[in-house]
């Protein structure tokens, strides 16, 4: 497993500023105890709990090295339920007893904080009467500085749980459901005798993210864009991405500047930043980093997006993380990189070339093929939300029914498994390019789909489907707690089976068998073909997967009792706890679109239809003029006659819109009524609405229309 320092020593070699703003380390070593170092460590490899006598003394080291780096204060930084992060910032200001004061940081300061609870959404879980909520601090994740402003600020990364000691966070179930899948999987190991010098198991992460970047002057004329992170209208420009000549193009020289940037801001974070390309459609971009642990990988992913943003800003663009900011143009996702790894480094997901080793990982492919098959529907609830919608099923996003792809090598092994033959792991053979100065290159033993919503990419699992604005820690903790109760059955029945002192042969005999069988019941979920087509949609049905096209079809998969019982289960989260997210998640898109709706009017209303209607004045002058001249004006007539047509039809849009609203917000007592209100009430209205503006911007004179068009933003926004 890459560990933070791990990745740190490497990353040295790229200059001594890599990680500067990072509790790690040296930066820990040289200021306290090698004996508090040790437990320390232990805490951060191991999950150990930490000495609290070791507290005060870890307390006192990083509010030294605080100071030194310019901190004048220090805040506990928590993902709250928003989907953003919070912060409190406390200076480490005390008084010293004596008439003075001091700076002071204790170790009862950086264990525990006490924000108020109530303004976070909770779910129900909090009132505003009932306000206490506790900030706990997570050892495992290194506390980092910020520089906002010119302002030192030392942020220390924790959990947030209310009084009652239930989580209000994105923190606190994902460590629970990594603590679950290390559980067992460890179990695994020791029934294939290869858990010697391991202590833990955990899954790994590494997020590709997309985004787009457009000039911060145009996106300042744009209201939708401004509050809604996409645009609710806009006619399509003559060019999108049929050239595909942006993706892996040259990259425009002021977002090279950015990007360069934004990565040495990543590394003193301590953050890897790997690769950095352009996308398919215009002006979008990818960042992807090293893999790390989940946990560390998921606060260095939030921290990732607010450094696009801030640093796209002192570029004078904006980087926007939407997942769908233009329609008609490639959305922006997530890839979701997932595997399990040991702490001593081993990738479980790594297939290797003796039948024995292959055991152990087909052990673990045929955990996640039987966890998504009986859990797709929980997978994928933990991507639902308004924005997703928009991309997921659109034809350049993988669709909505979650399926994997096995690719030639693994599928071999499948195949081999469930039919009893050897299992051997297919070769990759070579490829010669023609010329002899060529080097012959290797292939890999399989090919690409891009398609997939969840892809075997040699020695991992890609979850694409995640959204682009995301917070990764709530689709890993599905993620993780569905494969941990896979993890579960299958150990389970291993033990029930493999006796002790049985011998290797027999034993893999035994083990084949158990695997063989669960992959037949649950294989169904593989597929390796194109998963945009509609022939995969029919074959799906005939399958029984699940399709579950919107935010409204998907949400109710984390009702059943299934769901409950799961997280309940592996300690991941009570049902209150659950029963509280599903309220947000409802909550958030109920905002979401409210805000689209009212944003959508208001431009309706002070943008759309003036414009249309200075452009129907000119109109009608020139027809009166030309007519009073004599002449027939034929095309300006039916050029006026159109435009008054689609400024009524927008006008009645626009209402429908409005009524829709007022019908969804008499729902409120009933959530998912209301959102399903949403999808098939509202919806609809915005979409003719938008349609009705995309219409009229297409026929308005370009110096009266008041926004900045498609092709303004796409195309001439970063030159
Ligand atoms: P591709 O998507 O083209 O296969 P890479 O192989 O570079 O690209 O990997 C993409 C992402 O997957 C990177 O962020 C990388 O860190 C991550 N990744 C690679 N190996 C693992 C792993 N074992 N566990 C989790 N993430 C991984
Ligand atoms: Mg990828």
């Amino acid at each position: 497993m890459t560990n933070p320092p791990a990745v740190r020593d490497v990353m040295r070699e790229f200059g001594d500023d890599y990680g500067s703003r990072v509790f790690s380390g040296n930066n820990i070593r040289r200021r306290i105890s090698p004996n508090s170092y040790e437990k320390l460590e232990q805490t951060i490899k191991f999950g150990t709990k930490l000495d609290d006598d070791i507290a005060d003394e870890i307390a006192a080291a990083m509010k030294e090295w605080a100071i030194e780096n310019g901190c004048t204060h220090y805040c506990h930084w928590f993902q709250p339920l928003t989907g953003a992060t919070a912060e409190k910032h406390d200076s480490f200001l005390d008084f010293d007893g004596k008439g003075g004061v001091l700076a002071e940081f204790t170790g009862a300061s950086l264990i525990r904080g006490e924000p108020d609870a109530s303004s976070f959404p909770s779910g129900g879980i909090r009132d505003t009467f009932e306000a206490r909520g506790y900030t706990a601090w997570d050892p495992t994740s290194p506390a980092f500085i910020t520089l906002n402003g010119g302002e030192a600020t030392l942020c220390i990364p924790t959990c947030f749980v209310s009084w009652t000691g239930e989580s209000l966070d994105q923190k606190t179930p994902l460590l629970r459901s990594v603590e679950a899948l290390n559980t067992h999987a460890m179990r695994l190991l020791k029934v294939f005798g290869s858990g010697d010098g391991v202590h833990r198991v955990a899954s790994t992460l590494g997020c590709e993210q997309e985004y787009f970047l457009v000039d911060e002057e145009l996106w300042s004329l744009r209201p939708d864009l401004m509050l809604c992170g996409r645009t609710i209208m806009g006619a399509d420009s003559p060019k999108g991405h049929q050239l595909d000549d942006h993706y892996f193009g040259s990259i425009p020289s002021r977002v090279q500047a950015f990007m360069g940037d934004a990565e040495e801001r990543l590394y003193k974070l301590g953050i890897p930043a790997k690769t950095r390309h352009n996308e398919v459609a215009p002006a979008q971009f990818e960042l992807a980093p090293l893999f790390e642990s989940t946990n560390v990988a998921c606060d260095h992913q939030m921290l990732t997006m607010s450094v696009l943003r801030k640093v796209a800003r002192e570029h004078g663009l904006v980087c926007l993380l939407h997942e769908k900011p233009f329609a008609g143009v490639n959305g922006s996702g997530k890839h979701n990189n997932w595997s399990l790894s040991t702490d001593s480094g081993r990738n479980l997901l790594s297939p290797k070339r003796t039948v024995h080793e292959n055991l152990e990982f087909l052990t673990i492919v045929t955990a996640v093929v039987r966890a998504i098959d009986l859990h797709a529907d929980m997978l994928r609830a933990s991507i639902a939300n308004a924005a997703n919608d928009l991309r997921l099923g659109a034809n350049e996003a993988p669709p909505a029914i979650l399926s994997i792809f096995a690719g030639h090598m693994l599928q071999t092994m499948i195949d081999e498994l469930k039919s009893g033959a050897s299992i051997d792991q297919a070769e990759g053979s070579t490829l010669s390019l023609g010329p002899s100065a060529m080097p012959v290159i290797e292939l890999d033993a399989g090919d690409r789909n891009r398609t997939s919503p969840f892809a075997f990419t040699g020695n991992k699992f890609e979850f694409r489907a995640v959204g682009s604005q995301a917070s990764v820690a709530w689709p890993n903790t599905i993620l993780n707690t569905i494969i941990a109760e896979s993890l579960d059955h299958i150990a389970t029945r291993f033990e029930e089976s493999v006796e002790d002192g049985m011998d290797e042969a027999a034993r893999d005999e035994v083990v084949r068998g158990i695997l063989a069988e669960i992959m037949r019941s649950h294989d169904r979920v593989v597929f390796n073909g194109d998963n945009y087509s509609d022939e995969w949609k029919a074959e799906a049905a005939r399958r029984g997967m699940p399709n579950l096209a919107s935010t409204a079809d998907a949400l109710p998969a984390f009702s059943t009792d299934k769901a409950k019982a799961l997280f309940d289960a592996y300690g991941v989260m009570s049902v209150n706890e659950l029963e509280a997210r599903v309220d947000v998640l409802h909550e958030n898109y109920y905002s979401v679109l409210t805000i689209e709706a009212r944003t959508m009017l208001n431009m309706v209303d002070t943008l759309v239809i003036p414009s249309a209607a200075r452009y129907q004045a000119e109109l009608a002058d020139t027809v009166a003029g030309t007519q009073a001249a004599g002449v027939d004006s034929k095309a300006i007539k039916s050029r006026l006659t159109s435009l008054v047509e689609q400024t009524n039809d927008l006008q009645s849009s626009a209402d429908a819109v409005r009524a829709a609203m007022a019908r969804c917000e008499e729902l409120e007592s009933d959530q998912h009524a209301r959102t399903q209100a949403i999808h098939d009430d509202l919806l609809p209205a915005m979409e003719s609405t938008r349609s009705a503006c995309d219409g009229i911007e297409g026929l308005v004179s370009s110096d009266l229309w008041p926004l900045p068009s498609y092709t303004d933003l796409l195309f001439s926004s970063l030159v």
